[in-house]
């Protein structure tokens, strides 16, 4: 199974643990501010009301990435990350979404700080029964892998900032960057199936958009070349590149994401 933080380590992945984590998380850091369910019945209000444990998902209206500028390195993999939204958008994430056809369908807000990518149902997903729900928990933990999204985040528990909405962090007002048109359910688990078939080549094609990246994006150095295959690349500079290096080379170090938390 794929994951950002602990890629080489296999999990039976009801890694929902993390989602109580995030919601106390949320609701000491805002408490005033409004949430929107990606799920059930998309209600919104103060994150402690809607909020609600993987358990108590009955349906998933839709899953979402949350990217923050603050994350990545300034100078990393991805190049100069702008630090407001609509120009992070438009220089790093729009041209990421536009390599994948399904991807290309999210739509995006601009959280305040950051951009909430959600790829919305054309009818919700339904968690009729334990394993239903485990279905889509694991597709969204491995299509959340795509982007360089917070990888703290949570999966199907995740609530977003209606638009309109205030972001007392910093005044600002959610916004919608892209409406974006819905996808099925079918569209993002074949995603998810193709990406655990080939990992590194799904994951460098989204991102770098090749199969032959210069300069390699994890050593930099000038005139190399990262070569993707299936599981892993090739670069002349720095050799076997695996997919932790990939996202070594994207995010700031992993104590200042830890601490750089929630939008
Ligand atoms: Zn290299």
């Amino acid at each position: 199974m794929l994951s950002k933080n602990d890629p080489e380590k296999k999990t039976t992945k009801s890694s929902k643990k993390a989602s109580p984590k995030s919601t106390t998380a949320a609701a000491e850091t805002s408490s005033l501010d409004v949430r929107e369910q990606l799920f059930n019945e998309g209600l919104i209000g103060p994150v402690r009301a809607v909020q609600v444990s993987a358990a108590r998902i009955t349906q998933v209206r839709g899953l979402m990435f949350d990217v923050d500028p603050g994350l990545l390195k300034p100078d990393g993999a991805m190049g100069e990350i702008p630090a407001t939204p609509v120009n992070f958008y438009e220089r790093v994430i729009r041209p990421i979404l536009d390599r994948s056809p399904v991807l290309a369908k999210a739509e995006v807000r601009s959280s305040g700080t950051g951009l909430h990518v959600i790829l919305g149902f054309d009818a919700p997903y339904q968690c009729d029964s334990d394993a239903a729900r485990e279905d889509i928990a694991r597709v969204a933990d491995v299509v959340l892998c795509l982007l360089p999204s917070d990888p703290m985040q949570p999966g199907i528990t995740a609530v977003t900032r209606p638009i309109g909405s205030l972001n007392s962090k910093n005044g600002a007002t959610v916004e919608l960057i892209t409406p974006g048109e819905p996808v099925t359910y079918t569209e993002v688990r074949d995603l998810a199936v193709r990406f655990v078939a080939s990992p590194f080549r799904m994951l460098c094609e989204v991102l770098f958009g090749g199969e032959r990246i210069r300069p390699c994006p994890v050593c930099r150095e000038a005139e190399t070349t990262l070569v993707v295959q299936e599981h892993y690349g090739n670069c002349y500079g720095c050799g076997k590149v695996t997919l932790p290096q990939i996202w070594n080379s994207l995010y700031r170090v992993s104590k200042e994401v830890n601490d750089g938390q929630e939008e």
